[in-house]
């Protein structure tokens, strides 16, 4: 057995960055900027009002109250014809620009209209720049808005946005086969013949790959049949980023995947302290990475979270490789008699209001029950010989 770590580095070692490409804005949520984004405009592009009410001219409301004449009214996407002169004021609305010869804003409850009159009371001093939004506050033309690197979230794009971006280079995003593999995966939906059970790990981590933002592609069941697996393979590593197989990595007598695998890539068979999950292969066909994942419906799932998500988020752009692990507190007895293995356990969790976690077994920690995996908030370390009582802290890695 290798120790995790180990095993981890030799995958991050041997995943390559994808290329870059132009993306519209509109498809670039969760990709990494692949290159300084720099503005070319100014955020907010003229001084423009952050309250309804009255532009005026600051000196004018120096003591109050004052009336003022009323000149015209602004809307936002309008602009005044003429200016605020002395003794003067415009209604104006949020977001319009600041007519010429104002320097302030009243907001419009500390105000009077006289409509019949053509002026406003006004109740309230303020000085120069009271509600006014500069020109270039947010953004000057030539910032650089956000370097390579950045991984475009909700508020990213907005900026882009902003300032007119329509596409930026980005990462591309990565293209994952998935193939379940074996004679006794059954997919359809008919009844299950003796021997035979239904595909969930294809599911599983089709969804896990859609869910972490790259783009899912089904390569189906491949039988234990060599033709078949070699074919499935072949294309697949053609077609896709990386691919991701569920089953025959372990010491079956029929797992043809490792013939196959080892005839067409150069795979490393490994075996993990660690449980679930023990067994896992990686290696490439050509250029194209293959993680071999346990078959077992929880293991694939352990396995994704501790080898490919963060291989995978390398290849997309990201830097940061490390499992993300968080301490809590745990309410349950975890531990195990020693075999030279950490476990990751199925653990349900709260946060409590200090901030801090708190877990407690989600339920069957077989490698086959998927359940508590599904009812999982995380996966608790324990290591090997470590007994960890309720109330002792406990590391965990969150599964998002
Ligand atoms: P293997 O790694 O192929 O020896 O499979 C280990 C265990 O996982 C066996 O009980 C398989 O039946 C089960 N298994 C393999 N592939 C899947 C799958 N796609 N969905 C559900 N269970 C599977
Ligand atoms: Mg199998």
């Amino acid at each position: 057995m290798i120790p995790l770590d180990e095993a981890r580095q030799y995958v991050l070692d041997r995943v390559a960055r994808l290329g870059s490409a132009r993306v519209p804005l509109a498809d670039a949520a969760g990709l990494v900027l692949a290159a300084d984004v720099v503005a070319a405009e100014q955020v907010p592009p003229f001084a423009n009002t952050a309250m309804d009410g009255f532009a005026v001219r600051a000196a004018d409301v120096a003591s109050v109250p004052v009336t003022l004449e009323v000149i015209g009214t602004v809307a936002a996407g309008s602009t005044l014809d003429g200016a605020v002169g002395p003794g003067q004021a415009a209604r104006i609305m949020t977001g319009a620009p600041m007519p010429d010869g104002a320097d302030a804003v009243v907001m419009v409850e500390k105000t009077t209209l006289d409509e019949a009159a053509g002026t406003v009371l006004i109740d309230l001093s303020v000085s120069e720049g009271n509600h006014v939004r500069r020109a270039g506050e947010d953004v000057e033309p030539g910032d650089l808005l956000f370097a390579a690197g950045t991984v475009l979230t909700a508020g990213h794009l907005g900026v882009l946005a902003s300032v007119g971006v329509q596409d930026v280079e980005c990462v591309r995003r990565p293209k994952v086969g998935v193939i379940s593999t074996g004679d006794e995966l059954v997919d359809d939906g008919r009844p299950l013949q003796p021997g035979e059970i239904r595909d969930s790990n294809r599911r599983t981590l089709l969804t896990l790959v859609a869910e972490a933002g790259w783009e899912a592609v089904d390569l189906g069941i491949a039988v234990d049949q060599p033709d078949t697996i070699r074919d499935a393979f072949a294309a697949g590593a053609v077609e896709c980023d990386a691919i991701l197989s569920s089953g025959g990595v372990s010491m079956g007598a029929f797992d043809y995947v490792k013939v196959v695998l080892d005839e067409i890539g150069d795979m490393r068979w490994m075996q993990i302290a660690i449980k679930p999950a023990k067994p896992f292969a990686f290696g490439l066909i050509d250029t194209t990475p293959v993680f071999g994942l346990p078959g077992n419906p929880v293991s694939s799932m352990v396995s994704f979270e501790l080898f490919a998500r963060a291989a995978i988020g390398f290849m997309a752009g990201h830097n940061d490789t490390d499992l993300p692990l968080l301490r809590a507190i745990s309410e349950d007895t975890l531990g195990h008699g020693p075999d030279g293995k950490t476990h990751f356990l199925r653990v349900e969790g709260r946060i409590d209001d200090t901030g801090r976690w708190h877990v407690h077994r989600a339920g069957g920690q077989g490698s086959h029950q998927l359940t508590a995996m599904a009812r999982a908030d995380a996966l608790a370390l324990a290591p090997d010989g470590v007994e960890i009582e309720p109330g002792d802290e406990v590391r965990i890695l969150l599964l998002r």
